[in-house]
């Protein structure tokens, strides 16, 4: 088939790298002639909103899909009349707004942080004494690793935190003082069957992801059983039709969902080598009507982000078990330039070579 994706960043480009061993093609539309995914398959450069070139991708392709999430869903629905688009525009709109994905959540009977809309200062402030401190304020929309977001400590915080965030709608959050982070990762086909990856243990730093293990440590069977029924019940309820992310804050027994990404996700990267079929692959397959794919571990994996500058890649490559994925980027401080996998056959081995990765820190700015 020709797959059109929406977006020309890593995701993008690791989606095309697992497409064409299939035998699709693949061309993607993004603003950027020198954005990650260009260097790898047929592209189209132009911003989302032009009318133009998603008419012309609509024409080269038999199906559309997106690799992040702010995509304008005018785009969707010009692409829509056209062509078949797959996750749906829902999940798209859902993963968009933070207050929707709570809402979502909720009515599935999936735990969250307690949470109020803010749509001003004086929302805020009923919002603080309602849910109490701590807590974060968040932009409904538009928000990633950790931007368009302030931590309220102290009543000290609260004055002024509405207009400080741009005075945009915006969200309350409790603070969930949680053991761990971590996510379920799903992949969905036409006629609703699922495979799941996870839960998937996330460290983040400075509100980017730092490092994921898969399989997590110490999530009690209770703690997975939600999980999974967390994100199954996630994925039927919006019909959806590729692979999707959840965010989730772990506390004793408990999961708490946090946010959904309409999309393949950072913390599912070690599937390309840590798990019998990726999350790029099954991404294709599902969106393509194939068979979805096993996502049996492989050992124990880990998945190292690699932000701001470049390892010495011979370094990297001299740790057994370690693959190097770059995105060709260029560094910039706190900037996603790549990814390194280790595989490892027990909990202990893979401790030992994060560490040695991490060792090679040269890129954390
Ligand atoms: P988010 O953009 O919602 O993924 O938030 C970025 C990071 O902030 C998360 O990965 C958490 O580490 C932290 N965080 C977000 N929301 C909460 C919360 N309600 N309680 C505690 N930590 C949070």
């Amino acid at each position: 088939m020709r797959i059109g994706i929406l977006g020309s960043g890593q995701l993008g480009r690791m989606l095309a790298l697992a497409a064409h061993p299939l035998g699709h093609e693949v061309v993607v539309l993004g603003p950027g002639a020198k954005d990650p995914a260009m260097h790898v398959t047929e592209s189209i450069v132009a911003p989302f909103d032009d009318p133009e070139a998603l008419d012309q991708l609509a024409a080269r392709v038999d199906v559309v899909t997106f690799e992040f999430e702010n995509v304008p869903t005018s785009a969707i629905d010009r692409l829509a009349e056209r062509v078949a688009v797959h996750p749906p525009k829902r999940a798209l709109e859902t993963g968009a707004d933070r207050m929707a994905e709570k809402t979502l959540f909720r009515s599935l009977g999936i735990e969250t942080a307690p949470f109020a809309a803010v749509d001003d200062q004086a929302a805020l402030d009923h919002a603080v004494r309602e849910i109490g401190i701590p807590g974060i304020v968040k932009t409904r929309r538009l928000g990633y690793d950790g931007k368009g977001q302030k931590r309220i400590r102290s009543e000290a915080d609260v004055a002024g935190a509405f207009s400080a965030l741009g005075g945009v709608p915006a969200i309350y959050e409790g603070f969930v003082r949680f053991d761990r982070e971590i996510s379920m990762i799903g992949a969905r086909d036409a006629k609703g069957s699922t495979v799941l990856y996870g839960p998937i243990e996330n460290e983040h730093d400075d509100g980017i992801l730092h490092v994921s293990r898969c399989p997590a440590r110490d999530v009690s069977s209770v703690a997975e059983a939600t999980a999974r029924r967390a994100i199954e019940a996630i994925l039927n309820r919006l019909d959806y039709v590729g692979v999707l992310a959840v965010e989730m804050f772990l506390v004793g027994d408990h999961v708490i969902a946090n946010e959904i990404a309409p999309r393949v996700h950072n913390s599912g990267h070690y599937s390309i080598e840590g798990a019998e079929t990726s999350q790029f692959e099954n991404h294709v397959r599902a969106i393509t009507g194939q068979p979805l794919g096993s996502t049996t571990p492989i050992g124990h994996a880990a998945m190292i982000n690699l932000v701001g500058q470049f390892p010495d890649a011979s370094a990297v490559l001299a740790i057994e078990g370690a693959h190097l994925h770059l995105y060709g980027k260029t560094e910039r401080p706190g900037r996603k330039i790549g990814h390194v996998t280790i595989r490892a056959q027990n909990e202990a081995e893979r401790e030992a070579k994060i560490r040695a990765v991490l060792a090679l820190d040269r890129w954390t700015v």
